[in-house]
């Protein structure tokens, strides 16, 4: 008797040789591949069943299944029910299909899996991509044991517009943060080294503009030139591409009339062609199909022609390549050359991640709950991400008996899943330590809770308590995909409560959990603190607790601009100049809005910790620089406060005479730097030229000679400057 499961000699299959190059492998399993197995190959479906699709698996035209939710429709609840799919139907694709290609399995992995860290705008206020490496490791380690292949992130889109409900998943405004936070979370998921069974392919997305979505609705129309693409959108794409994300998910927008699932130029000649890079595109939920409902495909064969075109690899869930590519190439409507390339790509991920070696889930029956390591993580990835925006003196809170009674007030103090954050399929509420269960480990009985409710009790509780923490902000499900907003203040109730607190006079602390950026004029101005937390995951009560009570000092930073209303929206750090407004912090009211000023209510890049920071001027190793080389900027930092701190020092430059309107301000670096109360520390940048690289009007990169100007400071509104000039001396 044979066994159907044994793998065949590699003379029968050559290309299973693990010893041979991968693109003579590929050229092997090619060569034995007939045009519908090609087609095959770009074939994406949802939630594979091994049951039902065994017959369709093992005819070798399905490639790769997704599982947004579960087999099940929803959350994973029961170990072992995802893997047990994913093994059973991998066995069918390998032993089963005629060339044994192994299916390549994706899943929304996006800022955690069991164990989960803050959404990624926590991770992006951070800024430390150590930690951002930290949570895309433990989240493939995580995943792997659930069989899990791929994961569909970083998502990299620049976001200025907070009534967009995705900048939760975002990594911020600005292209070198949300850039090198997305290097380092593709370095954590993917490792070192290419086929870690431990690891996960990432995927960066979505290319390219999505963050421009207009009026913040989702999936909406981008209008946006390629100059301000390249200078500041495709940037973040640029970083992951260079750290070796081995794929790249095309977005739902169109740019300028063009759908991305067409757009051959942004796709093919940009990414593929002038960036080199080899790895595979993969269209989003339907985004083939999708161009029907554009208005730019007639049918779904239409369709499939543009995305081939263009360069989209594998087919989401849309079934266009399946139901079509076929035919468009044997009618000479679709060159051969296209879907091969495409295969190629397809091929190549699977072969880079190991999977004809090791198809299936590399560890079987392991666990992958949550553990004290994992934990220990999240627990740091959470308290990185507070922010805090400001404090008259109230925080930290006193531990001690002595300081009395706390009351903490709201809808989330024990409710563990609202915390988790957007897109998380797999962590469980109940893992997560809630605010309540943290402060009452802490203080034990001096805390009273309440629901956060405006009504008679809670104002009672507060009039006894000595102290009261208000708990504000969204759900979890109030962010994310197609959760846009038209206003961004608090949510309908909670701005009552804040106020009847404030009235009582006493210290009032408001913690705000959010996906995006709030208004919170009015929390500020009656809050004696207020703290920005995000949504932070499974350690979020213990993290808020330890940074309440001082265990830790805050030190997140803001990652996006926090307008002064809806109204002011887009606001971000990177406005250009105009003929009316060339310094962001004294023009804000020439021309712009007659019922409003136009400063934000808090500045990219703020945060403040419980200590006071004295920034030095900034000094130059050197007057000139020259187009290839670099200078050292030196600045004193000195902590004139009574606590440690760990204060992020950023570096921001302007160019003042450029071929095109460059930022007012750009950040182009910081440092993490440790101070303990009373040190004194001199932190250098290695300011390279080429850091001050954009596109001109011809879109190809240039460094101009001329003045740069470069700012140090605490966050985008609080800088100090020196110039420099920039001379080409070859
Ligand atoms: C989202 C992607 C996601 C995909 C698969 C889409 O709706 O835009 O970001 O990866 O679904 O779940």
């Amino acid at each position: 008797m044979t066994d159907a499961t044994a793998t065949p000699p590699t003379h029968e299959r050559p290309w299973l040789d693990a010893t041979l190059p991968v693109e003579e492998r590929i050229d092997l399993l090619m060569a034995q591949m007939s045009l519908a197995e090609k087609v095959g190959q770009t074939h994406q479906v949802a939630n594979i069943d091994p049951e039902a699709d065994a017959a369709e698996i093992a005819s070798g035209r399905i490639s790769s299944s997704l599982y947004a939710s579960g087999p099940t429709g929803g959350n994973e609840r029961d170990e072992g029910v995802l893997v047990g799919n994913i093994d059973a139907a991998q066995r069918h694709a390998v032993a089963g299909s005629r060339l044994g290609i192994p299916l390549l399995f994706g899943r929304d992995v996006i800022h955690g899996h069991r164990t989960v860290a803050p959404i990624p705008l926590g991770i992006a206020a951070s800024f430390d991509p150590d930690i951002a490496e930290e949570i895309g490791e433990i989240a493939a380690r995580e995943a792997v044991v659930d069989g899990v292949a791929w994961t569909f992130a970083p998502m990299v889109d620049l976001s200025e517009e907070p009534r967009w409900g995705r900048v939760a998943e975002s990594l911020g405004e600005t292209p070198v943060l949300a850039g090198r936070l997305a290097a380092g979370l593709v370095r954590g998921f993917q490792g070192d080294d290419v086929g870690d069974p431990d690891r996960l392919a990432a995927c960066a997305k979505h290319f390219a503009g999505y963050g421009l979505s207009a009026g913040g609705r989702d999936y909406d129309t981008v209008s946006v030139g390629e100059n301000t693409l390249r200078n500041l959108h495709l940037r973040p794409f640029k970083w992951a591409v260079d750290a070796g994300v081995m794929t790249v998910m095309a977005a739902f927008n169109d740019v300028d009339g063009t759908p991305m699932h067409a757009h051959e130029h942004l796709l093919r000649e940009v990414l593929k062609g002038e960036w080199g890079f080899d790895g595979m595109v993969v269209a989003d939920w339907n985004g083939i199909g999708q161009l029907v409902n554009a208005g730019v495909a007639a049918d779904l064969r239409g369709a499939a022609a543009l995305a081939i075109r263009a360069g989209v690899d594998l087919d989401m869930c849309g079934g266009a390549y399946l139901a079509h590519l076929e035919e468009l190439v044997e009618s000479g409507e679709v060159d051969l050359a296209l879907v091969d390339d495409a295969v190629r790509r397809v091929l190549r991920l699977k072969f880079r991640l190991g999977l004809f070696e090791r198809p299936y889930a590399a560890r079987p029956g392991a666990s992958n709950a949550p553990t004290p390591e994992s934990r220990a993580t999240a627990l740091r990835a959470a308290q990185a991400a507070h922010v805090l925006v400001k404090n008259d003196g109230v925080l930290p809170l006193d531990a001690s008996p002595a300081a009395g009674s706390l009351l903490v007030s709201g809808a989330f103090v024990d409710d563990g899943d609202a915390l988790l954050g957007t897109w998380v399929l797999d962590g469980r509420g109940e893992e997560v330590v809630t605010p309540e269960a943290a402060l009452r480990e802490r203080l034990g009985d001096r805390v009273t809770v309440a629901d956060g409710r405006f009504s008679d009790v809670t104002l009672m509780q507060a009039r006894a308590a000595d102290t009261s923490v208000l708990l504000l902000g969204e759900h979890r499900s109030r962010s994310g995909e197609a959760q846009s907003v038209v206003d961004i203040g608090l949510p309908p109730g909670q701005i009552e409560v804040l106020r009847a607190v404030a009235a009582l006079g006493k210290p009032l602390v408001a913690v705000v959990f959010t996906g995006r950026p709030l208004d919170l004029s009015e929390v500020l101005d009656l809050a004696d603190a207020v703290l920005v937390v995000w949504h932070p995951g499974t350690e979020a009560g213990n993290a808020l607790a330890s940074v309440l009570l001082g265990e830790v000092e805050p030190s997140g930073r803001l990652p996006m601009t926090f307008p002064l209303s809806t109204g002011h929206i887009p606001t971000s750090t990177h406005q250009r100049p105009t003929g009316r407004l060339i310094r962001a912090d004294v023009d804000h009211k020439e021309g712009r809005y007659i019922d409003a000023l136009t400063y934000p209510r808090l500045p990219f890049g703020l945060g403040l910790s419980y200590t006071t920071v004295d920034y030095g001027a900034p000094s130059v190793s050197a007057p000139t620089m020259p187009t290839d080389g670099s200078v050292t900027l030196t600045v004193t930092v000195t902590n004139t406060g009574e606590r440690p701190c760990r204060e992020v020092v950023q570096l921001y430059f302007r160019d003042p005479v450029a071929e095109v309107t460059r930022p007012l301000v750009e950040l182009t670096d910081w440092a993490l730097v440790d101070l303990e109360p009373g040190q004194a520390r001199e932190v250098t940048f290695d300011v390279q030229a080429g850091q001050t690289a954009y596109a001109g009007r011809d879109l190809t990169t240039r460094v101009d000679e001329g003045e740069i100007v470069l700012l140090t400071g605490p966050d985008a509104a609080r800088l100090q400057s020196v110039s420099i000039t920039v001379r080409n001396d070859s």
